[in-house]
């Protein structure tokens, strides 16, 4: 896969694109990251990007210009159609989902924007989704395209290994994750659930499920709406008390 960044700090994505799983799944060839100044494409004798907003108002605008030839340019040289994603806090709300769907592509463009808005023709004209990281404003695009570019990467095969596999993750499944404990077996009084040093791997896994389905009816009840039950777990979930829970763990 090939993610490219429109940003006017590509040095944000210095650590980020180095560090950690992302770093790693560059290195291994598996993803190739890149954060493109797109001040650069700026066809202007100060390289501005900017300009004062027609009708008046505050706060500056994102001119289109040099963000169509930064796209352009792109597309060109991957010989691409990239899925071209707006990051904005009027889009789509982020989600695992759309992180699943996003994997699936050869190629990505994310916009940053840094200004008061966007040229609307950037938005007609030239992108495929526009996405939100959460109903709040930043001051830049830059961390909300962090964000999605590190969910849709950790996806790619061969980024996590089984020990860090995705496919267990709260929201993968459509529920909330089950809890985890590790050593030591008491912690100032405080036990791990017997079951779980049973070495019985049949009850574990029941034992997990159970409590994925607790912690979602008692955090998100809203996902249980759309999560793949069986029959018997949506007798056993309407069986219990409205104020159940904690109590059950
Ligand atoms: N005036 C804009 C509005 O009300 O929609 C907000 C502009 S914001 C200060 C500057 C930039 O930060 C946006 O263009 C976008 O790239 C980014 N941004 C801010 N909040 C975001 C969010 N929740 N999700 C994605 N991008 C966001």
């Amino acid at each position: 896969m090939r993610i490219d960044v429109l940003t006017l700090f590509p040095e944000m994505f210095e650590g980020v694109f180095g560090a950690s799983i992302l770093g790693k799944a560059k290195a291994k060839g598996i993803v190739s990251l890149e954060a493109v100044n797109f001040r650069d494409y700026a066809n202007n004798k100060h390289n501005t990007v900017d300009d004062y907003p027609y009708g008046g108002g505050g706060g500056m605008v994102l001119k289109p210009d040099p963000v169509f030839a930064a796209v352009e340019d792109l597309q060109n040289e991957a010989d691409s159609k990239p899925r071209v994603i707006l990051m904005c806090p009027q889009g789509e709300t982020f989600t695992q989902q759309k992180a699943e769907e996003l994997s699936k592509e050869k190629h990505l463009v994310l916009i940053c924007g840094h200004y008061e808005g966007y040229d609307e023709r950037i938005r007609e004209h030239l992108v495929t989704d526009e996405l939100s990281i959460g109903d709040y404003v930043l001051t830049g695009g830059e961390i909300p395209a962090m964000t999605v570019i590190d969910s849709v990467v950790r996806l790619l095969p061969g980024v996590l290994g089984n020990e860090t596999s995705a496919i267990t993750d709260s929201y993968s499944t459509g529920l909330l994750e089950h809890p985890h404990y590790t050593r030591p077996p008491e912690f100032r009084g405080w036990s791990v659930p017997d079951i779980l040093v049973s070495g019985h791997h049949a009850n574990i896994e029941a034992w997990r499920r159970e409590q994925s389905l607790l912690r979602t009816l008692e955090r998100r009840p809203d996902l249980l709406q759309t999560a793949e039950l069986t029959a018997k777990e949506k007798k056993w979930l309407a069986s219990l008390p409205k104020q159940s829970k904690t109590e059950q763990q």
